[in-house]
């Protein structure tokens, strides 16, 4: 069997064009252009892409993109006050702090001062309790992008045996929260299980976030189960030339294609969902702060 390859890309972009005739929708009936807000401390060179990127697509879609860039010596105390700034601007509706932070500052100190109705990353304290009672709000960008594909690709995921591979507070327990209320039975493998192949190899549904190039072998793979490979890993690429990278996923793509029925590639799969979810949130968020019932194909 020859996998198909879950197109993360093309997925996306419809994603994003929903979200851009909701972004319509909000501005012509109701007065309102959702704005996102990106914070950036330092000059980390793949955060600078990931916000360059973020704040493109975010004018994309017709919201207002704010972009803020502090100096890598910014201080907590800054970083804390530009936040409550953002908190009380009207025009914002969404924050985002892209992690990591300069190691001098308290990450989840930043986190905790975000209002949980703009964290459209999901990650207050607040929103994390949401999802798993299933109140309305944003749901993490990631997971919320995996479960969408899961679902275009399978339809209901009722029954199904689901495990994931990682229990990170960004991927593997969001993720986990998200199968359950889709009623999978849902499994969570991390560092320490044992037997991790046998584990895998009972799951309808493979989500890896672990976050170690290709670990995860084809002969892991129940035939005909449906991969999500959330794992961004950059190795050496002598066959480019020298000093040439490329970015593979957390499981070995070659070998699990040929067993799994279903696959995300890297690049192409998980990463083009995880901004077009955020951009999704920013809607969620800025119909929810107007008391307007958020669109319910941009949410989990
Ligand atoms: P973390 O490092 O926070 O978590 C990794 C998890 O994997 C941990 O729970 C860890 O277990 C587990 N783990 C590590 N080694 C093993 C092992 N040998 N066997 C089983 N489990 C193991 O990573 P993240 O969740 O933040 O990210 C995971 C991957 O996803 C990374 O490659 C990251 O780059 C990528 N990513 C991609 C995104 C996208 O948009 N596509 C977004 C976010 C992340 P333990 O808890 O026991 O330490």
């Amino acid at each position: 069997m020859t996998a198909k390859i879950i197109d993360g890309k093309s997925f996306a972009e419809g994603l994003r064009s929903r979200v851009a005739g909701h972004v319509e929708r909000l501005k012509a009936e109701h007065g309102i252009t959702p704005g996102l807000a990106v914070v950036i401390v330092g000059h980390d060179p793949a955060s600078q892409v990931y916000v360059t990127n973020k704040a493109k697509q975010t004018a994309e879609v017709g919201m207002a993109s704010f972009k803020y860039e502090l100096p890598e010596d910014a201080s907590e105390a800054e970083l804390l006050e530009l936040v409550k700034r953002l908190n009380a601007d009207q025009a914002v509706h969404g924050i985002l702090v892209q992690l990591p932070v300069p190691k001098h500052i308290d990450a989840n100190k930043v986190i905790e001062a975000i209002d949980p109705a703009k964290d459209v990353d999901s990650f207050t304290p607040a929103n994390v309790g949401k999802v798993q009672i299933g109140l309305p709000g944003p749901v993490s960008c990631t997971p919320l992008g995996c479960l969408m594909l899961l679902r275009d690709e399978l339809g209901s995921l009722a029954g199904l045996n689901a495990v994931i591979i990682g229990r990170s507070n960004l991927v593997g327990k969001p993720m986990m929260q998200l199968l359950l209320r889709d009623n999978c039975t849902v499994t969570v493998a991390h560092s320490r299980t044992q037997n991790l192949a046998d584990v895998v190899r009972q799951a309808d549904i493979v989500v890896a976030a672990v976050g170690r190039p290709e670990m995860i072998k084809g002969d892991w793979i129940k035939p005909g189960a449906t991969v999500i490979d959330v794992g961004i890993n950059r190795v050496p690429a002598p066959e480019k030339g020298e000093g040439k990278t490329r970015l593979v996923g957390d499981v070995d793509f070659t070998s699990a294609k040929e067993v799994a029925a279903a696959i995300t590639p890297v690049p192409g799969g998980v990463g083009p969902m995880t901004i077009a979810c955020l951009l999704a949130n920013t809607v969620t968020t800025a119909s929810l702060i107007n008391n307007l019932v958020p669109p319910s194909d941009l949410t989990a």
